[in-house]
């Protein structure tokens, strides 16, 4: 069986507050977007193999697509051993929750499987011991998502658009941003209020106005420097806004028509390998 997994960019990305137990309270605008990573998934022969497009992917029981069909068998009780191949179109480690996304496409395509009739919400439910992005890579489209991620609620649809995604070379690392983030100190936020009402009018331009990710002021200068040349690139094309995914180091930029988002993609596509041309889309469910 076959299965697509659809990368998520963050419209939003706050933090609101450092728990007790270490973690920190996100406020994020999740969508989901048409770039994405295809997976097969047959019954296997003994014990479940993965494979990939990717030699540096792990293969054994810390690939997310794994521990999610390991999740899928424990909650349910259905299913053997699966053999999982990943095609990865989806940048690795780039803020688009690439692991959690095929994660979410195996859960879909276990359910059909093995017939087992699980609502979304159910298998997102079993998505949250996988990882914390995994509920929303399972129900997908336009989200807020609070708590560490898990806590959803879905909202308008993100109005048509074009989408182009540009990867910077250099790794980030998430403990290392959270460890630089002092909530105290935040200087600028999204304005996430907003956002959800320039949602509900589907006023696109006030959607990307709104755009902001709290990650961008703590990233090392000279990464923001990269970041923000990026930004300015896509903004100089014609887009509405432009903000760095998650925790980086994938920025995006919203735009209203074909030609600029397609001029902007060949521009950036000289200086970057990782340039993507995408539109919003919402998961259609019951499908793998
Ligand atoms: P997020 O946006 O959720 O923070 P990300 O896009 O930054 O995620 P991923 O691409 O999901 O990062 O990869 C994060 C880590 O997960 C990597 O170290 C990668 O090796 C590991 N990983 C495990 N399984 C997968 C998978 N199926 N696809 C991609 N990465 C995986």
């Amino acid at each position: 069986m076959n299965a697509t997994a659809y990368a998520k960019l963050n419209l939003t990305l706050d933090i609101l507050r450092r728990r007790e137990d270490g973690y920190h309270d996100l406020q994020m605008v999740m969508q989901t977007i048409s770039l994405t990573d295809t997976l097969t998934i047959t019954p296997a022969q003994g014990e479940g193999k993965i494979t990939s497009n990717l030699s540096f992917l792990p293969t054994d029981g810390t690939n997310l697509a794994q521990k999610a069909a390991a999740a899928f068998r424990r909650a349910t009780g259905l299913g053997g051993e699966v053999d999982i191949s990943i095609h990865k179109h989806i940048p690795v480690c780039a803020g688009m929750a690439g692991g959690s996304a095929d994660a979410a496409a195996v859960l879909r395509a276990m359910n059909q499987l093995t017939a087992a009739g699980l609502s979304p919400l159910a298998l997102a439910q079993i998505g949250q011991s996988v990882g914390s992005d995994v509920p929303y890579c399972v129900l997908g489209g336009t989200a807020l998502a609070e708590g560490r991620g898990e806590r959803l609620t879905p909202l308008p649809a993100l109005p048509p658009c074009h989408i182009v995604v540009c990867k910077p070379s250099f790794p980030v690392s998430t403990p290392q941003l959270f460890s630089r983030v002092d909530v105290r100190k935040i200087l600028r936020r999204p304005d996430t209020q907003g956002m959800l009402e320039a949602l509900e009018q589907g006023d696109l331009s006030g959607i990307a106005r709104r755009m902001y990710n709290v990650f961008e002021d703590v990233l090392e200068p000279w990464k923001r420097a990269e970041v923000h040349a990026i930004q300015n690139a896509l903004l100089d094309a014609g887009a509405l806004g432009a903000i760095m995914t998650g925790s980086g180091p994938t920025v995006f930029g919203l735009f209203e028509a074909l030609p600029q988002a397609q001029q902007a993609a060949r521009r950036l596509g000289e200086q970057y390998q990782d340039v993507f041309l995408a539109q919003p889309v919402s998961i259609p469910q019951g499908k793998p």
